[in-house]
């Protein structure tokens, strides 16, 4: 691997711009960022050619791409999708299950721990994300029905103790055992986050109290303002604002419209929020049929206006998007600054997922991930721990 410079670009550390810049890579890890060129002997050297050089983007919540899902059970499927990402800007991604019978939970834990393994051409997995079981029936969009139960600890301890992969939990706090479990994740270091779920705001706050730091997808799935009687109550999204949780949003630009995004960004800030794909297997692919989920269980969906559809039309099935477009589109539909966009997909998801250390900015002695994109956020290369796994027309200089 040894020594790498990337030159002529301006760098996006993302705190501030670094115009005409130089990244000095040795050994996978970035040794070095300099205002101008700099002689580094017998460095390969990767001309940026003018564009943006940043961190590369980390998406927490995503379920396939490249017509593959990561509960097909296949490592094959756990590569594609690593690699598919990739072209688009992903170098770290936590791969994410939907509801299902535990024997599927526990064999997609396998997949990912032998596909963790060979993994090299495609984006770093994180950690294994289960969005569900435990869910509210009510708030349910494309999660399949059969298999919303609520959480019980002789069923969540096996799975905890069959895999030490998991690093995330979506679950809704309202659910009868719902608090305990949140305490057990938080114990374990596991990310819980609260999802698919119709709480009221003190539901919610005994969650955050109980080790919910962060709510899954913002505004899909959940509750707001409701009216019992004549009495208002806040639902989720009002909890996400009021107490200091992490939110993550889908910004493909269909699942929130502009207004939603300004309004995420206005109130919780660049710190507090990650942008994410919740791609299914149909990202990266023509518009048509396809499925949300393995393809033994899945649901037939389909793809049109850029979105995934259950058949009825009545719920979108997840996004379709690729992190470039997500950066993009914060940018281009929510006037969102640019360095402010590429923090909500780097930093703020590298700190919500506690690999603050290791990656989410250009920083001496982190990991060489790296994207190259022009004004419109097209991805012209990646680099996952100073490999080069995309790259579209870059000059490479030996
Ligand atoms: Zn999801």
């Amino acid at each position: 691997m040894g020594l790498l410079k990337i030159t002529n670009g301006v760098l996006i550390t993302p705190y501030r711009y670094i115009r005409g810049g130089t990244v000095v890579i040795e050994d996978g890890i970035i040794r070095g960022i300099h205002e101008r060129d700099v002689e580094v002997p017998d460095a390969v050297e990767i001309d940026a050619g003018g564009q943006y050089v940043a961190p590369g983007f980390i998406d927490i919540h995503v379920h396939g791409g490249g017509g593959y899902d990561f509960m097909d059970g296949t490592e094959e499927a756990f590569l594609k999708i690593a690699e598919l990402h990739a072209r688009y800007g992903t170098t770290a991604l936590v791969p994410t299950t939907l509801t299902a019978e535990k024997e599927d939970l526990l064999q997609t834990l396998d997949t990912y721990e032998a596909a963790n393994r060979t993994n090299h051409r495609g984006a770093a997995f994180l950690g294994i994300h289960l969005e569900g079981p435990y869910f509210a029936l009510s708030q349910r969009g494309a999660q399949d029905p059969r298999y919303i139960r609520n959480p019980a600890p002789q069923e969540y301890e096996e799975i905890l103790a069959y895999s030490s992969s998991i690093v995330r939990w979506s679950a809704a706090p309202e659910l009868k055992g719902a608090i305990p479990f949140g305490r057990r994740l938080r114990e374990k270091g596991i990310l819980a986050a609260v999802a698919h779920t119709d709480a009221i705001y003190e539901d919610v706050l005994e969650a955050y109290e109980n080790g919910y730091s962060l709510a899954t997808h913002l505004y899909s799935a959940m509750s707001g303002v409701t009216r019992r009687n004549a009495f208002r109550y806040a639902g989720v999204i009002e909890s996400a604002y009021l107490l200091d949780m992490d939110v993550e949003i889908i910004t493909d630009g269909v699942h929130l419209p502009p207004p939603l995004l300004k309004l995420v960004y206005k109130i919780k800030g660049p710190d507090r929020t990650a942008l994410i794909t919740d791609a299914m297997r149909a990202a990266g692919m023509p518009e048509g049929e396809s499925t949300l989920g393995s393809l033994k269980n899945g649901l037939k969906v389909i793809v049109e206006d850029g979105v995934a559809k259950l058949p009825d039309r009545s719920s979108f099935a997840g996004s379709v998007a690729t992190t470039n477009q997500l950066v993009r589109n914060m940018v281009q539909l929510a006037d969102v600054p640019l360095l402010d966009a590429v923090r909500m997909a780097s930093t703020t998801p590298a700190r919500i997922m506690g690999v603050e250390s290791r990656k989410g900015s250009l920083t001496p002695g982190k990991d060489a991930d790296l994207v190259i994109f022009n004004e419109n956020v097209d991805i012209s290369a990646t680099l996952v721990n100073g490999n080069l796994v995309y790259s579209n027309q870059l000059l490479i200089n030996a």
